[in-house]
């Protein structure tokens, strides 16, 4: 019986010193801003404005020592709204080797979601299966950034490609979830961390708080119906789980999370 309870006591203390182990931890980075003309972001003329500024962003999150990374920006000087610094130096700046990334999660195959995956050599590579097809298809479907993945293509580096949600760690601290619209393998991305609680990365599925509100459709999207049902989805996600919805592009949301180089907990 004593040597029962004794091992009890010893598993459960090793069990809380594995949780210990594996806080989750996320970081925002500054992947590029510029403006943008919101009326391609509209498909029934909501706006009449010219301009509105965009942000560029690009996210790290820990889990005990494993690192994933969220998007990865424009290439540095490929557009005027990129950052200048690369991915790589803003990831050494939180201590963090571009080759000890152990996944590189892709919201969807456009160019400022994906023009620095070269550094992250022995990363897998999450991608909804619908973008991946499309960057690998003869000719690639419109839109697709085939440049962004040529290493990854050359290289065959590890690459899977998602046909539902994915549970990255398998303890459900970190989803990748099936939102197609946007692009056709279109995914969002769900942390959930102790302090803040769940949050919850746009992707692309809304550019802005407006669309997100609204359920209002880019002119330029590959499926209509699918982008509402995507925006429906992460609705119910925010209601269930109280969560914070992120959209990566708009500025208003950057302060949801500690300024760089701090991270939510
Ligand atoms: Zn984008």
């Amino acid at each position: 019986m004593k040597a029962r309870i004794s091992l009890a006591i010893a598993l459960s203390a090793l069990f809380s010193l594995s949780v210990a182990a594996q806080e989750v931890t996320l970081t925002r980075l500054d992947c590029g801003s510029g403006q943008n003309d919101p009326r391609r972001f509209t498909d029934t003329f909501a706006y009449t404005e010219l301009t509105r500024p965009f942000t560029f962003s690009c996210y790290v999150v820990r889990r005990g020592s494993d690192v994933m990374v969220w998007d990865v920006g424009y290439l540095p000087g490929s557009v005027p709204s990129a950052n200048n610094k690369p991915l790589a130096d803003l990831l050494k700046q939180i201590n963090v080797n571009a080759e000890d990334v152990k996944f590189v999660g892709i919201s969807h195959f456009h160019a400022d979601h994906t023009g620095q995956l070269a550094p992250l050599k022995n990363a897998t590579l999450l991608i909804g299966k619908g973008d991946w097809d499309g960057i690998t298809a003869t000719p690639p479907m419109g839109g697709a950034n085939v440049k962004g993945f040529a290493e990854w293509i050359a290289e065959k580096r590890k690459v899977e490609p998602l046909t539902g949600d994915k549970d990255v760690f398998g303890d459900g601290s970190v989803m990748i979830l099936r939102s197609p619209g946007h692009t056709p393998g279109h995914s969002l991305l769900l942390v959930r961390l102790k302090e803040m609680g769940p949050v919850l990365l746009s992707g692309d599925a809304v550019h802005f708080r407006e669309n997100y509100e609204l359920e209002g459709v880019p002119s330029f999207n590959y499926d209509r119906a699918q982008t509402i049902a995507s925006i429906q989805r992460m609705k119910q996600i925010e209601k269930n789980l109280k969560a914070t919805v992120i959209i990566q592009h708009d500025p208003r949301d950057i302060g949801k999370l500690p300024a760089f180089p701090a991270a939510a907990k």
